[in-house]
């Protein structure tokens, strides 16, 4: 069992919904669903909605975008709770949860490149797990003793994943020493108490690998939804990778509208004449997560 004194291990009774982007681009309409979708189903349940800046990737990062993304949910009238959390400032708690499954030996030292990893067939097999590796220029793995593939999504239902990897020991820090996602949204997550993730679909078999991760910390996971991606007429997924259009910081209604019948959710046409709070008022009172579209991807 891991010991983190440093996590407030809130309990989920109440209703915790976060939005997390990376800053390493401005906002799309893929990454505004995914702020909508997790704003409007936190408020229509009562609950409180986080924002929380993944700026653990320096290299990826672009310079002021984390200020951009803020001051785009503003005047989309996405008002979050709480002050914003950056996991630039959360390395302490990832050390710390670092040591605590290095003394448990639940991880270790992985020298493989991804070209080994891939001629050996793509999936990770443990090949360094007894050889006792020291840390320089090696990623860290943990030891995925629980391998969860199949898991209960709110919106997409039964999900279940590729068995070989979901099972895989993933990395929790990159060779470079950078932290891996994985394991910096998990240990943020259960940081803020978050009781539920709605994202997009591109994070459907992550997700089975942040489910073993809760298990393996020992900590009860959150209730997961996913809603299909946004895809483009050429089959690109809508990122920031790709230069997806920023949205109009200077004109929600239209894209709010558009994301919300993305979402299956269906605002009467007079509210395209609406204020922002008229709108975001209706939809939150309206919203049904049952009218989400179950399907992985859509084209726009
Ligand atoms: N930071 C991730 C992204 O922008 C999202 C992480 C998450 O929602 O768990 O794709
Ligand atoms: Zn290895």
């Amino acid at each position: 069992m891991i010991d983190m004194k440093s996590l407030r291990l809130r309990h989920h009774q109440e209703y915790r919904g976060r939005f997390a982007p990376s800053p390493s681009g401005l906002l799309h309409f893929g990454s505004l669903i995914a702020a909508l979708a997790s704003y409007l189903d936190a408020k229509h349940n009562h609950g409180q909605w986080l924002v929380r800046i993944e700026d653990i990737d320096p290299p990826r990062e672009k310079l002021g975008a984390s200020a951009e993304i803020l001051n785009t949910l503003e005047s989309y009238g996405l008002n979050w709770d709480e002050d914003v959390l950056y996991q630039s400032q959360q390395s302490s708690l990832y050390l710390e949860v670092l040591a605590s499954l290095k003394q448990q030996k639940l991880s270790y030292h992985c020298a493989c490149s991804r070209a080994k990893i891939k001629a050996d067939g793509g999936v990770y097999q443990g090949h360094c797990r007894k050889l006792d590796l020291a840390a320089n220029n090696n990623a860290t793995r943990v030891i995925n003793a629980v391998a969860t593939s199949q898991y209960h999504d709110l919106i997409q239902g039964e999900v279940s994943c590729d068995k070989k990897l979901a099972g895989e020991d993933f990395i929790v820090r990159r060779k470079d020493n950078l932290f891996a996602y994985q394991l910096a949204v998990v240990v943020d997550d259960i940081y803020q108490g978050i009781s539920h993730i709605i994202r997009g679909c591109d994070l459907l078999e992550p997700t089975a690998r942040q489910l073993s991760f809760y298990q393996i910390l020992n900590h009860p996971a959150p209730t997961f939804g996913h809603f299909p991606l946004a895809i483009t007429d050429e089959g690109y997924k809508l990122s920031k990778q790709n230069n997806a259009p920023a949205i109009d910081a200077k004109n929600p209604i239209p894209s709010l509208i558009a994301a919300l019948s993305f979402l299956g959710q269906q605002p009467p046409t007079e509210l395209n004449y609406a204020s922002v709070d008229e709108l975001l008022t209706w939809a939150i009172s309206h919203w049904s997560i049952n009218n989400v579209p179950k399907s992985q991807e859509i084209v726009l």
